[in-house]
């Protein structure tokens, strides 16, 4: 009889990417998905480490499933992703009832691995940080149903921001194959899907020089080509490596959609500095009417921290100022949060928690009214939405903008995969309401 397996996934794309990979080479051994980590054989809790609620996050997840294999000592417990690799043969002292531990840069020895852990019987530690990005596992069945899909193009990063555990988890940055991904990018296409998120630490560093050579333009320019894709999109671009060469892809590539995410971490020079970000906060906001001037429209969402060591209340008002000067559609806002092994773990002083808390909270209400104001800008427009799927609330259909926003719309026939023209009644906070146009 068949294996089952569940995978838990916490944290960013890239973890879901990662997610995908593993359920994808499990197909193809055999086992077959589980909707219940109660009734799967293996189960796989993938794990995040960027800060420190996320981490707290997985190390119950991790407890509440080493009770439950108490109960069920067949099960194979495996915990993978970058708290994994941050953990390592600490976290199996901690919980002998985890079989497997596992650092993101393992999972293209994933087959072999497991085969110890089923095969041998052994409890494994994987965890280097030198191992090469995985080949393509296609897998339709995985896929089927899906119309948006994720590539990762690369691993880790070089770029050791002061505060980022991310280069001590994910490795050195390495760019993979660039047939591989297109071969990916194809196959995915042929399998139904519709629009393809590139992920990386810092996509438009991508550069291949194997069989030949490409640099991130080219490689998108490669993908534009793709018949059957309609949208393209990437994440997370660093501000200090993009390009005017780049932005002139947004208005020369048809399927690239009019939305990038930039993030910009603070408002205050001072603060750049210390986080090692290399780049002012002039040569940010001089990025910004390039972008503009490329799509007028263009959607722009960012990341950004509150409370890094030293922060005053003079750097905080110059992040405030920073999100009423540039707009922007969507902020992914968090308090900074100690990292054991970066630089600025040993930075002082540290700002007080209540005090991170309040400004966060501040900054979270600025940017909510500079949202909701943006998609109520939007109501009694025509927008093209690609069909993702039914919507939460039924009887709705919902997809996305090429800029990323949410669409939920009525529509009386099946158009799931298609482009569809939508006309906004409402706009909210996370998403907008619209009815299609009628056909023509
Ligand atoms: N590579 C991306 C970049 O440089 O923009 C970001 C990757 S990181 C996984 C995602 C976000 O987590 C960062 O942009 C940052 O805002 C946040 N982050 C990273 N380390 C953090 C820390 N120690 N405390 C709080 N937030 C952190
Ligand atoms: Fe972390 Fe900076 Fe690399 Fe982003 S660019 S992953 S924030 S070190």
């Amino acid at each position: 009889m068949s294996r089952s397996f569940f995978i838990t996934t916490m944290g960013c794309q890239m973890n879901e990417y990662d997610s995908d990979f593993l359920a994808r080479s499990l197909i193809n051994s055999g086992f077959i998905p589980a909707d219940d980590p109660e009734f799967a054989d293996l189960v796989l809790i993938n794990t995040c480490t960027v800060r420190a609620k996320p981490e707290q996050k997985a190390f119950s997840l991790i407890g509440r499933m080493a009770q439950m294999k108490r109960r069920r000592p067949n099960l194979v417990l495996g915990v993978v992703g970058c708290m994994a690799q941050q953990q390592g043969v600490v976290l199996m002292e901690r919980f002998p009832q985890v079989d497997l531990v596992m650092g993101p840069r393992e999972i293209s020895r994933f087959p072999d691995i497991l085969e110890l852990v089923y095969g041998e019987g052994e409890r494994v530690v994987a965890t280097q940080l030198d191992t090469p990005p995985p080949q393509t596992v296609p897998c339709g069945e995985y896929l089927r149903g899906r119309v948006t899909g994720y590539i990762s193009i690369m691993e880790g990063c070089n770029n050791f921001c002061s505060y980022c555990i991310v280069p001590f988890v994910r490795g050195r940055e390495v760019s993979r194959s660039s047939n591989d991904i297109i071969a990916e990018a194809r196959d995915m296409v042929e399998r139904g899907i519709k629009d393809i998120t590139l992920l990386g630490q810092n996509v438009n560093s991508y550069l291949w020089e194997g069989e030949r050579k490409q640099d991130f333009v080219s490689l998108l320019d490669e993908l534009n080509g793709i018949e059957g894709l309609l949208r393209l999109r990437f994440t997370t671009s660093h501000p200090k490596d993009l390009s005017d060469k780049l932005i002139l892809c947004f208005s020369n590539l048809k399927k690239l959609c009019p939305h990038i995410h930039l993030p910009f971490q603070t408002g205050s020079n001072a603060i750049l500095k210390s986080m090692k970000r290399g780049y002012t906060r002039e040569e940010y906001m001089e990025l910004i009417p390039k972008l503009r001037g490329v799509i007028p429209d263009m959607a722009i969402t960012s990341d950004v921290m509150v409370g890094f060591p030293g922060e005053s209340q003079d750097d905080y008002e110059a992040t405030l100022d920073l999100i009423r000067r540039v707009q922007f559609d969507g902020i992914f806002s968090f308090k900074y949060s100690d990292r054991k092994g970066t630089l600025a773990y040993s930075m002082v002083p540290k700002v007080d928690e209540q005090e991170k808390a309040s400004r966060l909270s501040m900054l979270q209400d600025l940017q909510k009214q500079i949202s909701l104001d943006k998609n109520r800008s939007l109501e009694g427009k025509h927008v093209e939405v690609l069909v993702e799927g039914e919507s939460k609330k039924g009887g709705r259909l919902t997809g996305r903008t090429g800029s990323n926003k949410i669409v939920n719309f009525t529509c009386d026939n099946d158009k799931i995969g298609h482009l569809v023209n939508v006309t906004i009644k409402r706009g909210f906070l996370n998403s907008l309401l619209g009815d299609m146009d009628p056909e023509e």
